[in-house]
């Protein structure tokens, strides 16, 4: 006698004409409107290529051999659960010799050397951090500009390297720049040393200008001419430029709306393989600024709308570049696996993903939660550094409060959404645009830009468009760059993708 099969846990959302219908382990299948009857009332036909293509993404399960292949499947997505805090970051300094429209960071002046983190402090940090589970961290450098501390930054590569060796880990160093202070010789080190070097740039001159300001010089200028030392840096060391490159960030503000082709061309001109194209968020200057940069979500989703289409069009013609945010959800759509981006996971990494460390050794579950502390409110500190383990940050009340409030399965509108399996939310984020960690789905501007992203990229499966989706391919592919690890043993790989 055969087994009628069970129906699996099913979330599903109208896209164009059809439906996405997702599982928990973000298995997804296409179905028209006539299959979506038959399956809500739950009359499919048994032996049917509906049937057949519903058990293959186990969306029903029969037996309990499905039941594992389904767990299976769930738990390796999930498996950035059993890591620990793999991401340290480390603000080496508040100082910043420039001035951002929309500082996040809220930075200190050049003269307020107090801002500036010590050795002693530094060392602690690695200290702490060696101690993660995980036997592959990342460390890094933020600021302010971490430049400004440019002796502390060196130490900790040089300390944690060798802390990294006899704890027997593997550390990858990264120092986010806005290069207007970098010189021959640190790129030297850095490059020798093989720190990863990521850096802003927010498009052509006129938008990077107007809003990142640098005494006496131009901000865009000194940022495309160390980008393009770093990169050729790279090829004279012998490293393959399509994996080795300094990485970019756009911070898009309201003088990009209407300008995405623009953005997009600034970012191939200079070499860049993948463009991430970041919201606002409501911390730091941006909060004081918002009246004149910030825009509404709908805004954003015309601008990305226009950006992804034409990245796509540059894509056709050959050119190979990415959009970073898409292929972090596209990781999630197409592959087994998470790509662990801490800001859009389930729960998100607020102290059990990441820790950051400010300058005089005070512990938050993230860097936003420190650009929150910046701004007077210190609900997201978690304490010091010389009286706290490992064990009491990860454990700590506030790091499990941001854990309730970032697990999707429990927020209203999150739980039954089509897009939980590839989802996450920000508590850091919640507070400071709606006052509260748990998000008000019907009104927040981020959970509209995510169910916006995802619409975009869904309609691309739902019109089954075979050439964007073998794109969409190549933004997924691993892209391993071993000689950023630091350690002596063989490099495996550790789950991260090149997104
Ligand atoms: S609270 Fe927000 S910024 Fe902090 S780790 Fe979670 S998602 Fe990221
Ligand atoms: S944040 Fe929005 S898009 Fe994401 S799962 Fe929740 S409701 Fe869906």
């Amino acid at each position: 006698m055969s087994t009628k099969p069970e129906r699996n846990m099913m979330r599903w959302r109208q896209v164009g004409d059809k439906f996405v219908v997702t599982n928990d382990a973000g298995e997804f299948v296409v179905l028209t409107p006539a299959e979506m009857d038959l399956v809500a009332s739950n009359k499919v036909k048994p032996g049917s290529e509906l049937e057949n293509r519903l058990l293959a993404k186990h969306m029903l399960m029969c037996g309990p051999d499905c039941i594992e292949e389904a767990a299976e499947a769930f738990g390796r997505k999930a498996s950035y659960l059993y890591r620990g805090p793999v991401l340290h970051i480390m603000v080496v300094t508040l100082r910043c010799n420039q001035v951002c429209k929309y500082c996040h960071a809220s930075r200190a002046g050049m003269k307020e050397t107090e801002n500036d983190m010590s050795i002693a402090t530094a060392e602690k940090v690695v200290d702490m951090a060696m101690r993660s589970p995980s036997d592959s961290i990342t460390i890094e450098f933020q600021g302010g500009e971490p430049l400004v501390n440019w002796e502390v930054v060196k130490h900790v590569v040089e300390y944690g390297t060798m802390k990294a060796d006899a704890a027997g880990k593997r550390v990858m160093f990264s120092l986010v720049s806005n290069l207007s202070m970098m010189d021959d010789e640190k790129l030297d080190y850095l490059v020798r040393r093989r720190v990863q070097i990521s850096t802003s740039l927010d498009g052509p001159k006129d938008i990077h200008d107007g809003n990142r300001k640098l005494s006496g010089a131009s901000a865009y200028d000194k940022c495309v001419f160390w980008m393009e030392r770093i990169n050729k840096a790279y090829v004279a060391a012998g490293l393959d430029p399509k994996l080795y490159h300094v990485e970019a960030l756009a911070t898009i503000t309201r003088e990009h709306l209407g300008r995405a082709r623009d953005l997009v061309d600034e970012y191939i001109a200079r070499g860049c393989r993948a463009i991430f194209m970041r919201p606002l968020n409501p911390f730091g200057y941006a909060k004081q600024t918002e009246q004149s940069i910030s825009y509404s979500a709908d805004d954003f989703l015309k601008f990305y709308d226009e950006a992804l289409k034409y990245i796509l069009e540059q894509n056709r013609k050959g050119v190979e570049v990415m959009e970073r945010l898409a292929a972090i959800f596209l990781t999630k759509i197409m592959t087994p696996d998470d790509p662990n981006y801490l800001d859009i996971r389930n729960p998100c990494g607020a102290g059990v993903g990441q820790i950051a460390y400010n300058h005089d050794g005070s512990i938050f579950t993230c860097d936003e939660g420190r650009m929150v502390y910046q701004m007077g409110d210190d609900i997201f500190k978690l304490g010091e550094i010389d009286n706290m383990t490992l064990k009491d940050v990860v454990t700590h009340e506030t790091v499990k409060t941001l854990m309730m409030a970032s697990t999707l399965d429990s927020i209203p509108g999150c739980a039954t959404c089509a897009y939980k399996p590839w989802c996450g939310t920000c508590p850091v984020y919640n507070y400071g645009e709606q006052g509260n960690i748990f998000p008000q789905n019907s009104t927040n501007q981020r959970c509209r830009i995510y169910m916006g992203v995802q619409d975009r990229l869904m309609k691309y499966f739902v019109d089954g468009d075979n050439e964007v989706i073998d794109i969409f391919r190549r933004w997924v592919e691993v892209k391993e760059r071993p000689e950023y690890l630091h350690d002596g043993r063989p490099k495996a790989d550790d789950g991260s993708r090149g997104v």
